[in-house]
């Protein structure tokens, strides 16, 4: 179980989080919804480690891990599905998919049939380069390559981004998979069709903070969402 305790984060001189606290447990995955530019992305990076943290704490399975630098938090078990899917175009799936295991050494047999298992599009092309996939493809490898590092929290930033209605159910489908394995969902969206496929809780970010928050199908049809994007 992931905690995010009273978060504040930024940039600079600029602080874009002001004490946000969500949490995603497993067998309750959850979305964190907003407009552009609330801090999704901030919040994912705060996470990972990629940039520091002003106060506050996130806690693995009660241990803090807000020390920790960003290889240590993977190896601990939170993996992130970056925005823009980032896989190495030049590389090949396999490859890709083998670079997911970096952290705990080389990947065994068992972890490649298990993703081959999960995404069987990806078994076929293991060999091709990931640049050839398509969109939805990518976003396949990336969500596989993310579960090569074993997480036991997985975070998902806007994996809905750029693609289309049917690849954007395929990967509902497998991460509400992957979420049914007991691995910790953090799904960042703005994709309510998405936001509804996957998610059990529902927290909404407004201003650096969080606005609302309850059980996703009470909370993704009331309104609340739409009201956010739209400023009021
Ligand atoms: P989007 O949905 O557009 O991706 P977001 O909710 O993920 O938006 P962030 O990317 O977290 O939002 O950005 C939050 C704020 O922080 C924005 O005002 C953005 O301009 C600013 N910001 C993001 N990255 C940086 C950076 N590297 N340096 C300075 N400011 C940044």
């Amino acid at each position: 179980m992931l905690e995010v305790c009273d978060l504040r984060a930024g940039y600079g001189r600029m602080e874009v989080l002001h004490g946000v606290s969500v949490s995603a447990v497993s067998g309750r995955p959850t979305v964190v919804m907003g407009a552009n530019g609330v801090g999704k992305t901030t919040l994912c990076r705060a996470i990972t480690g990629l940039i520091p943290l002003r106060s506050g704490a996130i806690l693995l399975d009660g241990e803090d891990i807000s020390r920790c630098d960003p290889a240590e938090r993977v190896r601990r078990g939170v993996a992130l599905v970056p925005e823009g899917r980032q896989v190495f175009p030049e590389m090949t799936v396999r490859e890709n998919l083998r670079l997911g295991a970096y952290v705990h050494g080389e990947p065994t047999a068992a972890q490649f049939d298990d993703v081959a298992e999960l995404f069987p599009i990806l078994a076929e092309r293991q060999g091709q380069m990931a640049g050839l996939l398509s969109g939805g493809e990518q976003q396949m490898l990336a969500l596989a390559r993310a579960l090569m590092a074993r997480p036991r929290v997985l975070l998902l930033d806007e994996p809905s981004q750029g693609l289309a209605p049917k690849a954007v159910a395929q990967v509902g489908q497998a991460v509400t998979r992957i979420a049914s394995r007991g691995v910790a969902v953090l799904l960042v969206e703005q994709n309510l069709t998405l936001a509804e496929m996957i998610a059990r809780h529902a927290v909404v970010l407004e201003s650096g903070a969080v606005a609302a928050e309850g059980p996703a199908d009470e909370l993704l049809s009331s309104g609340a969402v739409e009201a956010s994007y739209l400023g009021h």
